[in-house]
């Protein structure tokens, strides 16, 4: 079958998955699913009510004593059938995020359905050992599933971002109920018809689509959910942290970023600007640890725009489903308008226009936004503080290493970043003077165990590996 031709998965959905089966949501409201790159309506999904989410809580709880107590060696096995069980739906995954968020095909294949995969496989393998025990002293540490976890999740990685909650939670013994973000819902449910074919008890895991003010605020606000697993923007972070601080509950916070790229004097600068530009651009610039502030050492800094000109001049944009498309549609209208509107203001504080633009040229329809390059940006303007989310990147120059680590720090967010130079030590020293999460030096390949997560305001814990599964913790203390 021709993966570029073959119609994708079931577009339209009508349950929620509570308790282990398929079910009638309390309203008939449902929420459109738009084809970005169309801007046609593609499909339609349930608008989950608070009645769901008690229901969807009550059969959660229900489920965790059972689950809690499950043989580590048996929840592993049923992460890896639903593992098995997802592998076999990767090509509808693929070009489901494509029709969805207007994801490349390639990109959808690779990064959308192939990503979280690999994350699936590492946790069937931490979810097999029985959590560290630590004596200290007189007393025995234990660590125990935190319970109930409410997972509120955003469109722009839409399977990663859940299976990044959902099987570590599985690993630590939690149980789960999903909300998935309202304008991707589609890809959650072909998790979901993977969670049916693997077997996994009733209530293990619940899904419940809808608005984030209706579905995610019941949920982060319910007295029976114990932890808040939410990824998105700052501003929705701050609201569940407000909602689950009424009840003492614990949240894991993963927001948004502004990350920077410092490129040094003596860095490999074609490849240091090639892959600083295709990290901006991957998935249209919707990526929260995107390198969205290239630092240039003066001395290369106007080769270095050049490079990033040329570097973007390569993306064609068009139909996700087209192979010579790189760069899709951003994920809405809305979104569209909100970056026109970064690159205007940047333009009108005096930064200057290389690559992009509003008056470069776009496919006639859809929600695209032309890959953009700004030169000359001050530290302190808006478009080097506020996260753009699309595929806009800002060089900034540098005199020498103090300046550019003063520049990368000056940012209230602390997701990521990168540095560039010849002598890794020199690398390394600016790298653990970043602050921040994660820091890749000469680009670093990506570690699905390490831990992620970021300083500051970009968010309150850490996903992924064993750091990870011990999100998903209460520690104990046993004194004998
Ligand atoms: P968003 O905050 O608008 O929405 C995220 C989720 O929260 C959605 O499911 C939404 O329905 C829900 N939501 C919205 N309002 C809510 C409320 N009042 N109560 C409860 N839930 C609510 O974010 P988005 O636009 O979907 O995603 C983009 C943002 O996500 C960017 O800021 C990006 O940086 C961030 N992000 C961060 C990471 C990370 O790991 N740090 C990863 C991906 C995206």
């Amino acid at each position: 079958m021709d993966l570029a031709t073959a119609p994708p998965a079931p577009l339209t959905r009508r349950h929620l998955h509570v308790a282990g089966d398929w079910v009638d949501p309390s309203s008939g409201d449902t929420i459109p699913v738009e084809n970005p790159a169309t801007g046609e309506t593609i499909g339609e999904v349930p608008a989950g009510a608070p009645a769901d989410v008690d229901r969807a809580v009550a059969a959660a709880r229900a489920a965790f004593p059972g689950w809690a107590a499950t043989d580590p060696a048996e929840r592993a096995a049923h992460l890896d059938r639903l593992h098995t069980a997802l592998a076999a739906r990767a090509d509808d995954i693929a070009r489901t995020v494509a029709s969805e968020l207007g994801a490349p095909l390639k990109l959808a294949t690779r990064v959308q359905a192939g990503l979280p995969l690999i994350v699936l496989r590492s946790m069937v393998e931490l979810a097999a050992r029985p959590a560290a025990e630590r004596v200290v002293g007189n007393s025995l540490v234990v660590r125990e599933p935190v319970g109930v976890v409410g997972a509120i999740t955003p469109w722009n990685y839409p399977l990663h971002q859940v299976v990044a909650k959902l099987a570590p939670a599985l690993a630590a013994g939690c149980t789960v109920v999903l909300k998935p973000s309202e304008l991707t819902p589609l890809t959650a449910y072909l998790l979901f018809d993977a969670v049916t074919e693997a077997g996994l008890p009733p209530g293990v895991v619940n899904l419940v689509p809808g608005t984030g003010p209706v579905v995610g605020e019941a949920l982060a606000a319910h007295p029976d959910v114990d932890l808040v697993s939410f990824t998105g923007s700052t501003a929705t972070g701050r609201r569940i942290a407000h909602l689950a601080a009424d009840r003492i509950a614990r949240v894991a916070l993963e927001l948004g970023g502004k990350s920077a790229n410092v490129i040094l004097a003596d860095a490999d600068l074609p490849t240091a600007v090639k892959v600083g530009v295709g990290n901006v651009l991957v998935n249209s610039g919707q990526t929260c640890t995107a390198w969205t502030r290239m630092l240039v050492h003066r001395d290369r800094y106007d080769e270095a725009l050049e490079l990033a000109a040329t570097a973007v001049a390569g993306y064609r944009l068009g139909d996700p489903f087209d192979p010579a498309t790189r760069l899709g549609p951003l994920v809405s209208a809305a979104q569209a308008d909100r970056v026109r509107g970064h690159v205007d203001r940047a333009l009108a504080d005096g930064a200057r226009l290389v690559a992009g633009g509003p008056a470069a040229p776009l496919p006639p329809r859809g929600h695209f936004v032309a890959p953009t390059v700004l030169a000359d940006v001050h530290p302190d303007s808006a478009l080097a503080q506020e996260e753009v989310f699309g595929p806009v990147l800002a060089v900034i120059p540098f005199t020498d290493t103090d300046e550019a680590v003063a520049i990368a720090n000056n940012s209230r967010y602390g997701l990521a970043g990168a540095v560039w130079s010849a002598d890794e030590d020199a690398a390394l020293a600016v790298a653990r003077r970043l602050r921040t999460g994660q820091v890749d030096v000469n680009g670093g390949a990506f570690n699905p165990l390490a831990p992620f997560g970021g300083y500051r305001q970009s968010g309150l814990g850490r996903e992924l590996g064993t750091y990870g599964v011990e999100e998903f913790t209460e520690v104990k203390a046993i004194q004998r």
